[in-house]
């Protein structure tokens, strides 16, 4: 059986072909904002979709999985808001659009969902029940599986772990709330504190951890950083109870100087229940986390 899986960011949109399992058995990747936008995302997503389908030798389809960036709603299967300024972006009919071409049902998960669902379907949440995800990038996304299920809210934009407030005289966020996790945690929040007490003026996540051992005061302001990442992270365990954490982003590849650090804080400063055997790993899935986890929700999500 083929599935038509669509993974839609804001630079770049990839196409694919899944079968039930989750393996991808083609993909390409197209930019999406060639030309400012000017073309919306959804019309890039139809015209490509169907290029790719004719290069593929592909006629018949079981379904379309798609996973979108911004804020989803989940049942009209449209874009209802943008994490940033993509034009042309908010409104876009993705389930409208889909099944009146290709006659198939299609289904449409923010990308920060899917990533987690991927993780459960094929990646280091397998066959795990209670999943919280935590992706630490230029901002912080997640997701939260309960049950099995994946925390879609009333519109299917729930599970936005960046926008918590961990501090309420905190730095004024882009959400409009004071001191959110995302303003602390995140990998720009890092780079940012580099800069402003060290002085440099071009860094990246990569580099500082590279100058974690020979830089005494680099370490320090990592370890500082470490500490509001695992506290955000013990919030959530202590909320969803999960049996593991999954953190995607990059800087999860660190495995000794943060994933590990990171675990030990959540162990000793966590409620006993809570953290005695809960597990902290980095993601698995990597590029593909969209693709099969919006491939997981169409299969096993709410018909
Ligand atoms: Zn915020």
């Amino acid at each position: 059986m083929n599935y038509l899986g669509l993974d839609i960011g804001g630079t770049a949109l990839k196409i694919a072909i899944l079968d039930e399992a989750g393996n991808i058995i083609a993909s390409s990747n197209y930019p999406v904002n060639f030309d400012n936008y000017n073309t919306p995302i959804l019309n890039t997503a139809i015209e490509k979709s169907e290029i790719f389908l004719l290069e593929n030798k592909i006629d018949k389809l079981e379904g379309i999985a798609i996973s979108a960036t911004g804020q989803i709603d989940v049942k009209k299967g449209m874009v209802v808001g943008t994490g940033g300024n993509i034009k042309n972006y908010q409104g876009s009919k993705f389930k409208e659009e889909f099944e009146k071409k290709y006659n198939v049902r299609t289904t449409v998960i923010n990308d920060a969902n899917s990533a987690v669902l991927g993780e459960v379907f094929l990646g280091n949440a397998k066959n795990y029940k209670n999943v919280v995800m935590v992706t630490i990038g230029t901002g912080v996304g997640g997701g939260i599986v309960t049950n099995s299920k994946v925390l879609n809210g009333t519109l299917g934009i729930g599970g936005e772990v960046g926008h918590f407030s961990i501090n309420n005289k905190g730095i004024k966020c882009s959400c409009g709330n004071r001191g959110c996790y995302e303003r602390y945690a995140s990998m720009t929040a890092l780079i940012k504190r580099v800069k402003e007490e060290l002085n440099i003026e071009n860094i990246n996540g990569k580099e500082i951890f590279e100058q974690i051992n020979i830089n005494e005061s680099m370490k320090n302001i990592v370890d500082e950083w470490i500490e509001d990442v695992a506290h955000g992270i013990i919030s959530l365990v202590h909320i969803f109870n999960p049996e593991i954490v999954i953190i995607g982003g990059a800087v999860s590849e660190q495995k000794e100087l943060f994933v590990n650090k990171v675990e030990a804080l959540v162990k000793e400063n966590g409620m006993e229940n809570f953290v005695k055997n809960l597990e902290i790993e980095a993601a698995k899935l990597k590029n593909d986390a969209g693709l099969v986890g919006a491939l997981y929700y169409h299969i096993k999500g709410e018909k």
